[in-house]
């Protein structure tokens, strides 16, 4: 085993390069510290740009189309938890080289299964249910974890909410920092959920953005104190949110790849039905979602109206376009040419001299796979000002007419960050990294070579030293074996 280089994996949900940089000018500020003297740059999440898929990808260094996840829900609207995660994650891993780990706060890992160390979930977690490893971890703190901050964030104040929150993360911290006190675990990853709902809601007021980033400011440096070394990550960027709607399906209509039922009187109430539902609380569409979905045969071809006899291309989640194979066939066109027609027709779409869509990719182009089937044939990111619509509408695009409670928005924004300082990095590097990469990235810190079923890389260009290449199963068996010997 190489020397442990104790490390802290820092997640702030949704951060930016641009919020960091706001630093520069607080030169006694650490972030400003990890601009200067730390290598930094950008961590590319996924599509959809989300901490779902994108936190399985970060703990496990395989994409989506492996895992199988692609959304907080699965088709039928269940709840992804950990579970659904059938790859070893990185502190497994870690685990079975002995090593030991404090997991805090983390997204799916609920239910907590067993660690060689602690664990601590958050997000999505029922009420009353058990959230730690060990269990009894639970009863000696009140951790303030599984609350969803939503409705506060509409009720309170900014200023009020920001203050909330704080507090909140202050006690998160606290209790962080006694679990760690006594215990010198091998690797320690804390995860600030925080901030992606604050950074939702309160976006446009970068004054109180900045106060916050000050209270994450602080506790790194005293973590820079604990750790030798401190990488910091975000699963997916953030930014403002969209002012105008984008009905694909409607699109895909006018182009001649989906169908309505042949009635037009029918095709014009329908529409109107949408667009009533537009008013309709999100809460009680996704309800009426999954229970329609749950009822039926293919919960992809929920879209009312469509005529399904008839349809060569539709969409059923945002981020998305589905082609239907033997139908491009039986019609005279291969799938790819449909395919790629798509993509060039989504890249030069133009509304009031701007782009709509920023990217369209073949599916294969990103991701590869057991579960590939599930993703949708093409890929997209829409431009930040869109957002990408599913029900069918009776124009293409427009301005939303629902005041929007969102100020900021991660739709469009797959750039995540990471920003490295310790002796174990390089220094003043630029980082043009995945996110996949970070959990091969921080094995080989251990010494611990990456699994080939494994997406990501090893940032090599950030790291000191000699880089382990070999797999870590055959070095799995050999700490094992160690562990057998008997003295
Ligand atoms: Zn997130």
């Amino acid at each position: 085993m190489e020397i442990k280089k104790k490390l802290l994996l820092m997640v702030i949900d949704g951060s930016t390069i641009d919020i960091i940089k706001n630093f520069k000018e607080k030169k006694r500020s650490i972030f400003y510290k990890f601009l200067t003297e730390g290598s930094s740059g950008i961590l590319k999440s996924t599509i959809p740009s989300q901490t779902l898929p994108a936190v399985p990808c970060l703990y496990t260094g395989k994409n989506p189309a492996k895992l199988g996840i692609f959304a907080h829900t699965d088709e039928i609207g269940n709840v992804i938890n950990s579970n659904h995660l059938k790859s070893k994650t990185l502190w497994e891993i870690l685990g079975e080289h002995g090593l030991s780990s404090c997991i805090f706060s983390a997204p799916v890992t609920f239910p907590p299964k067993k660690i060689n160390g602690i664990l601590v979930s958050d997000l999505n977690l029922p009420e009353n249910a058990a959230f730690t490893y060990p269990k009894e971890l639970q009863k000696e703190y009140d951790f303030p974890v599984g609350l969803n901050e939503t409705e506060n964030a509409k009720s309170m104040k900014n200023e009020d909410f920001i203050i909330h929150m704080k507090e909140k993360t202050k006690k998160k911290i606290d209790i962080f920092k006694d679990i760690i006190k006594n215990d010198d675990f091998d690797f320690c990853m804390y995860y600030l959920i925080e901030t992606d709902t604050i950074q939702h809601f309160v976006w446009h007021r970068k004054d109180l953005l900045s106060e916050y980033y000050d209270l994450i400011d602080g506790f790194l440096r005293e973590m820079l104190e604990r750790f030798e070394n401190i990488l910091i990550v975000s699963d997916h960027g953030f930014d403002d949110a969209p002012t105008h709607n984008f009905y694909i399906n409607s699109w895909l209509e006018k182009e001649r790849y989906l169908f309505m039922g042949k009635i037009k009187m029918i095709n014009s109430i329908i529409k109107k039905i949408y667009k009533l539902s537009e008013f309709v609380p999100d809460k009680i569409l996704v309800k009426v979602r999954n229970l329609l979905r749950k009822n039926n045969p293919d919960p992809r071809k929920l879209i009312p109206g469509v005529d399904w006899n008839r349809t060569i291309a539709y969409v059923d989640k945002n981020y998305g376009i589905w082609i239907e194979k033997d139908r491009c066939n039986s019609e005279g066109n291969s799938y790819e040419t449909v395919r790629e027609d798509i993509i060039i027709k989504l890249l030069n779409l133009e509304f009031e001299n701007n782009k709509v869509i920023k990217n369209a990719y073949k599916r294969e182009e990103i991701y590869n796979g057991e579960f590939i089937e599930n993703v949708p044939d093409i890929l997209i990111l829409p431009e930040k000002r869109f957002s990408v619509m599913i029900q069918l509408d009776s124009g293409i695009l427009r301005k939303k007419t629902k005041a929007e409670a969102y100020k900021g928005s991660h739709d469009s924004a797959r750039d995540g960050i990471i920003l490295t300082l310790g002796n174990a990095f390089k220094k003043q590097e630029r980082i043009n990294a995945d996110i996949t990469d970070i959990t091969p990235t921080i094995l080989s810190l251990y010494g611990i070579g990456k699994d080939k079923e494994m997406d990501g890389n090893v940032i090599k260009s950030i790291l000191k030293g000699k880089i382990k290449t070999e797999q870590y199963k055959e070095n799995r068996m050999l700490s094992s074996a160690i562990k057998n010997i008997k003295f």
